[in-house]
């Protein structure tokens, strides 16, 4: 039985930015169809390889009729945004873009992103949307330690947060002290960050006297990489707050594409701004409701950077049963897998999230791990380091060896490969203030 401090369940006030979220489908179908042809003529009229691409399809916007005809469409990547850096895919002369973005590529140049000042207030209103659906309201302190900057993160959670009406304190990423000093001191009621900073942050407050769950904190709204069931389970236990999951990319807006409602049961997409579809990433063929596949958006609002049809890479699943909140934005299944996370050991494709939902099956474990790979004598060797609790450190050699065992045969039982797994004291692996990086790989290609 989980014990928080609030439940959000009870709170059903809705901002009234909230309202295209409670649109009946066939009005919402018609709304999409109507923005999704506006803008594809925008991208049309306006980027080059849009147009080319339409051309050399034989492809004008006049041929898209329906919803259905966009998967006639052709894709955006990832490389297509390098390609054209910095500003090949903007469809706003600069004059009417009010701001840039960037997200820090992990080589080379960055990606660049436009907003026209309409744009803004698309995303302004989609996290302020987002908030709203978990909950928070006029009167709620946030404290955003999502970094500012060229990092969409910081500054889209912040006017979300304003536009709300609630106290909004820009902390930013970093110095993990002072976020707790003023966690506690400012009577926070809410957090925004990754998950595996806000574990960090349970970690560093305990060590200093400062427990979260004696703090007013009920909220953490959690993002920027992926994160598993079993986490949000271990976090709510250990701080006694709600965790929810927001969703967004850089490519498409920022964070604020969806968030989870009260129920907790997988983000809401805003489709009456981001088309959802789900294809076979091999064939680039789509997939039908509630089937596993890549997620493609196409943004239907977006006036400096129009987005069609773009591969996120991240694999989620459609589900379009009503859910509980009365929303009836369709949700996807929590991301816990990036294509781009996945590595492949002895020609089996591993995810860093099933080994831990694996690790925080068995009681001891702590969420802190890494997963390290290195080849021997031409064979590809896995070993996950995990923290376990001191208690458990001080145990027998023997229960020590058990906990190591049963953590190995979890692992082997969840992908089917053998790991080794070395138990290491709390605090010993390296803490990420932002985005964790599970996986080492010491592999020479
Ligand atoms: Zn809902």
């Amino acid at each position: 039985m989980l014990m928080t401090k609030y439940d959000a369940r009870k709170n059903r006030s809705f901002h009234p930015v909230s309202a295209p979220d409670f649109l009946p489908r066939p009005q919402l179908r018609e709304l999409q169809l109507r923005r999704l042809k506006a803008i594809v003529q925008r991208a049309y009229d306006h980027v080059g390889l849009f147009h080319k691409r339409m051309a050399d399809l034989g492809m004008t916007p006049e041929d898209l009729r329906t919803l259905e005809d966009l998967a006639k469409l052709p894709f955006t990547q990832k490389a297509d945004l390098r390609d054209t850096y910095p500003f090949g895919l903007f469809a706003s002369p600069m004059k009417e873009i009010v701001r840039l973005h960037a997200s820090s590529g992990t080589t080379g140049k960055p990606i660049v992103v436009a907003y026209t000042r309409q744009d803004l207030e698309v995303w302004t209103n989609v996290m302020l949307r987002s908030l709203s659906a978990c909950g928070l309201h006029e009167g709620d302190i946030i404290q955003n330690a999502y970094g500012y900057g060229l990092f969409t993160g910081g500054l889209g959670a912040h006017y979300g947060a304003e536009a709300l009406g609630a106290t909004v304190i820009p902390i930013s990423g970093g110095n993990t002290q002072r976020q707790l000093m003023v966690m506690k001191d400012f009577g926070v009621t809410a957090i925004c960050c990754t998950p595996s900073y806000f574990l960090h942050l349970i970690d560093q407050g305990a060590e200093s006297g400062i427990h979260i769950k004696d703090l007013p904190l009920h909220t953490g709204v959690f993002g920027a990489e992926p994160w598993t069931e079993s986490m949000r389970r271990r976090i709510e236990e250990d701080s006694g707050i709600k965790a929810y999951d927001i969703y967004g990319l850089t490519e498409i807006i920022g964070p604020g594409v969806a968030m989870e409602c009260v129920c907790q049961a997988g983000p809401h997409i805003f489709e009456d701004c981001f088309y959802p579809e789900i294809i076979d990433s091999k064939t680039g063929k789509p997939c039908p409701d509630g089937e596993e596949g890549e997620l493609v958006l196409t943004t239907l609002c977006k006036q400096a950077m129009p987005m069609i049809r773009y591969r996120t890479r991240d694999i989620t699943s459609l589900a379009d049963e009503p859910c509980e909140c009365g929303r009836t934005l369709r949700r996807i299944k929590r991301i816990s897998r990036r294509a781009d996370d996945m590595f492949i050991i002895r020609g089996v494709n591993v995810f860093p999230s099933q080994i831990e939902s694996a690790l925080l099956k068995v009681e001891g474990a702590l969420p802190h791990y890494q997963i390290i790979l290195t080849r021997e004598r031409g064979l590809d060797v896995m070993e996950v380091q995990v923290e376990v609790t001191s208690a458990v450190f001080g145990d027998t050699v023997g229960a020590l060896e058990g906990l190591q065992e049963k953590l190995s045969k979890s692992i082997e039982t969840t992908v089917g490969l053998h790991a080794t797994v070395r138990l290491v004291q709390p605090r010993t692996l390296q803490r990420s203030e932002g985005k964790a990086k599970r996986v080492l790989d010491q592999r020479k290609m």
